[in-house]
């Protein structure tokens, strides 16, 4: 049987990445701010964002100088995230990350999904751990402050913020 942790979340940071977890097993559903694609879409695969040294005036809320440029084209670059309404949004990276997670998934058994302030207004997070919850088995521990109904077959939820609910947790499997 498979151990470990894998991440499915609708930011778009990088923080799990920069906290040291594995980039194999973070699916970033909405992209991430430190990739980069092309906004005609040429044709140019996403590239990372490493090298874009922002440099803005506060101020007149303005990017000063040069914006990104594609690689492939000279056009103009955009970050490789899902926003509203978006037609031109790159996914290919992120479709890889899903199938890693499927894969992920396939091979553990009774998977505990430990959702963190993941809302009922877009719940594309919550849709996932309940996905996982009904084609894996396996529960749910939902912490959330507003918003911590779960079913009791499905799981449990805990009123309160992130950090006290986690340390609880770790104090409890210590
Ligand atoms: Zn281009």
């Amino acid at each position: 049987m498979l151990h470990g942790l894998a991440v499915f979340t609708s930011n778009v940071d990088g923080q799990f990445q920069r906290a040291g977890l594995d980039d194999a097993l973070i699916h970033e559903c909405h992209g991430s701010l430190h990739w980069l694609q092309c906004l005609r879409g040429c044709g140019q695969a996403p590239w990372p964002a490493d090298d874009v040294q922002p440099d803005i005036d506060e101020a007149e809320c303005r990017w000063r100088g040069e914006l990104p440029a594609c690689p492939g084209c000279g056009g103009l670059a955009r970050p490789n995230l899902l926003m509203f309404g978006d037609w031109g949004w790159i996914s290919g990276r992120y479709d890889a990350q899903a199938h890693r997670l499927n894969r992920w998934l396939e091979r553990v058994e009774r998977p505990v999904v430990i959702e963190v302030g993941a809302g009922t207004a877009i719940p594309s997070v919550r849709m996932f751990g309940q996905q996982v919850v009904a084609g894996y088995g396996g529960h749910i521990v939902r912490i959330n402050p507003r918003e911590p109904d779960v079913a009791t077959a499905f799981g449990v939820g805990l009123a309160c913020g992130a950090v006290e609910a986690l340390t609880a947790l770790e104090s409890k499997l210590g």
